[in-house]
C-alpha cells in the first residue's frame, strides 16, 4: 500500500513559469439549452499540467495493459469525442488499477478510469456514460475554472487522494483533506457536465440513459462497500441530486429508441479485469458473475479466458476444447485453444487450430498472432510479418504485438520498422522515454517522405505533445 509519507508533499510543483502560451477559444457548437458559455484558456496551459500530472501518474499508478480493455475504453471515448465534433487526437484514456470507484479527467484532455469501476458496469454502455460525463469536464474546462486551486496543489497529493480512496489509514492525511476540499467541482459544474454527456451520448448514438444507470450501478456499490465516495475531479459528488436531475432531463426520451450496440464481448471484458485483480483464481471465481441463461459454450470459453490471462493454459485449453465440442463454428474458440496451444509448446496443434479459426474468420487475428509465432518458429519471418500484420489492425494497442513485429523486422533486416516497432511497444508499455530513443533512431534510419517516416514523426509528436 502506498503511504502519504512516500510522496513529495514538500515539493511544490512549479506550474506558472510554464502557464504561457497563446490563447485561443474553443468553437461553441455544442451547447446544450440553458448551460453557460465556455471559458477562453490556452490549450497549452491544459496541456501542461495534464502532462505534469500524467508524468507523476506513470511513477504511481499500475497502469492496465490488456489490449481488449484498453482498445474498448479507447475506442468508446474517441467515438463519443468525434460524435460531438471534437479531434479525438486531442484525448488520451487510461485504465489504471485501483479499488476506488472511481473515474476522473485531467486538464488537456487525459481521462483516467479505475479497473474497480470498470469491473462494476454492467454493461458496456454505463461506461460510455461516465465518460462521456468526463470528456464534459475536459471540454468545458471545469477544472481551470478557479486556476489557483489548481495551481496550489501538488500533483503527488492529488494522486495520493485519488488512491487513498477506499484505504481509510491512508485517507487520513490533513494536507490531502485539505487538497481535496479545494479540488471539489461545484454542484453546477457537475450538472453541467452531465448535461453535456446526455447531448454526447446522443450523438454517439449511445443511450443517454447509460449515464444515469452508471450513477446507480456506482451508488450500489458505494452502499454496499461503504467506500467513501471520492470527490476530486471524480464523476459522482453527489450522487443522489445526480441521479435526480438526470431522470427529469431524460424524461422525454422514448423506450422505443434504437441505439448503437457497441461490439465487444463484456464478459470477456469482465474476465479480463478480474484476472488482472487477483491473478490465482479459482473457475468459480470466473465465471461466478454469472449473468441468467449464459450459455454453457459460452462459460467454457470464459473460464478459458481467465485461465489464460492468469497464466493457467493447460485448464485453459480443456474449457476451450469444452466449448469447441458444443459449437465448432466460433472462430475464437479455435484461436484462443491455438493461442494456449503454443504456450504449451505444441506448435503443431497450434497450426492446425489456427488454421481452423482462420477458415471460419479469415480475419480472426489472435489466430493471425498464432500463425506468426509459428511462421516465425519455422524461419519464415516474412510471412510472420503478414500476420502480425494484420492482427495488428485489430489490435492496435497490443504491445506484446508490437515487440513481435519489430523482432520479425529485425529478422529480415528493415532496421527503421524494427526501431518504429519498438517505439510502439514501449509507448504502449507506458515507457515514453525508451519509446522516443527508439522512434529517433527509426527517423534516423527511414527514407524521408516515406509512409512510414510519416508514421514515425507523428508517434513522435504525440509523446512528445502529450507525454506518452
Ligand atoms: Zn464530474
Amino acid at each position: 500500500m502506498k503511504t502519504i509519507s512516500k510522496l513529495k508533499w514538500m515539493i511544490p510543483f512549479i506550474f506558472v513559469g510554464l502557464m504561457l502560451g497563446c490563447a485561443y477559444s474553443r468553437p461553441q457548437n455544442d451547447s446544450p439549452k440553458g448551460s453557460s458559455g465556455s471559458s477562453k484558456i490556452p490549450l497549452s496551459k491544459e496541456k501542461t499540467l495534464g502532462r505534469a500530472f500524467l508524468q507523476e501518474a506513470l511513477k504511481q499508478f499500475q497502469f492496465v495493459k490488456d489490449p481488449e480493455v484498453t482498445q474498448m475504453v479507447q475506442n468508446i471515448g474517441r467515438r463519443i469525442v468525434q460524435a460531438k465534433g471534437g479531434n479525438p487526437d486531442n484525448y488520451r484514456f487510461f485504465v489504471v488499477r485501483g479499488s476506488s470507484l472511481n473515474a476522473f479527467a485531467v486538464p488537456g484532455g487525459y481521462i483516467f478510469l479505475f479497473d474497480s469501476l470498470l469491473s462494476k458496469f454492467k454493461n458496456v454502455d454505463e461506461l460510455a456514460g461516465v465518460l462521456a460525463h468526463e470528456i464534459a469536464h475536459v471540454e468545458r474546462n471545469h477544472a481551470f475554472q478557479d486556476q489557483n486551486k489548481i495551481m496550489a496543489a501538488n500533483l503527488a497529493a492529488l494522486i495520493a487522494i485519488i488512491l487513498s480512496r477506499g484505504e481509510p489509514a491512508v485517507a487520513a492525511g490533513g494536507l490531502a483533506a485539505a487538497a481535496d476540499l479545494q479540488l471539489r467541482y461545484s454542484r453546477e459544474n457537475e450538472a453541467e457536465a452531465d448535461a453535456y454527456a446526455v447531448s454526447y451520448l446522443k450523438k454517439a448514438g449511445f443511450n443517454p440513459r447509460s449515464l444515469l444507470e452508471s450513477l446507480r450501478t456506482i451508488a450500489f456499490y458505494d452502499r454496499l462497500t461503504n467506500f467513501e465516495v471520492p470527490i476530486y475531479f471524480s464523476t459522482h459528488p453527489s450522487l443522489g441530486d445526480r441521479q435526480g436531475h438526470l431522470e427529469l432531463m431524460l424524461k422525454e426520451g422514448s423506450s422505443s429508441d434504437r441505439f448503437y450496440e457497441f461490439p465487444v464481448d463484456w464478459e470477456k471484458i469482465q474476465v479480463s479485469l478480474k484476472v488482472g485483480e487477483q491473478p490465482i483464481l479459482d473457475r468459480d471465481a470466473i465465471v461466478g458473475f454469472g449473468q441468467e441463461g449464459r450459455k454453457k459454450e459460452q462459460e467454457h470459453y470464459l473460464a478459458g479466458i481467465g485461465y489464460r490471462k492468469a497464466g493457467r493454459c493447460q485448464e485453459a485449453v480443456q474449457e476451450y476444447q469444452s466449448a469447441i465440442k458444443i459449437l465448432p463454428e466460433r472462430a475464437e474458440f479455435h484461436a484462443e485453444l491455438a493461442y494456449c496451444q503454443l504456450q504449451l509448446q505444441g506448435v503443431l496443434e497450434a497450426k492446425n487450430s489456427a488454421v481452423k479459426a482462420l477458415q471460419l474468420d479469415s480475419e480472426q487475428p489472435i489466430a493471425h498472432m498464432v500463425m506468426g509465432k509459428v511462421f516465425l518458429h519455422e524461419g519464415r519471418p516474412n510471412l510472420a510479418i503478414s500476420n502480425f500484420e494484420t492482427a495488428l489492425v485489430h489490435r492496435p494497442t497490443d504491445h506484446l504485438l508490437q515487440l513481435q513485429l519489430a523482432q520479425s523486422y529485425g529478422q529480415v533486416g528493415e532496421e527503421s520498422r524494427e526501431a518504429y516497432y519498438m517505439g510502439r511497444f514501449f509507448r504502449l508499455d507506458f515507457k515514453p522515454r525508451e519509446a522516443l530513443t527508439e522512434l529517433f533512431k527509426a527517423q534516423d534510419l527511414v527514407k524521408p517522405g516515406t509512409d512510414l517516416s510519416f508514421k514515425i514523426k507523428k508517434e513522435i509528436e504525440e509523446i512528445l505533445h502529450g507525454g506518452i
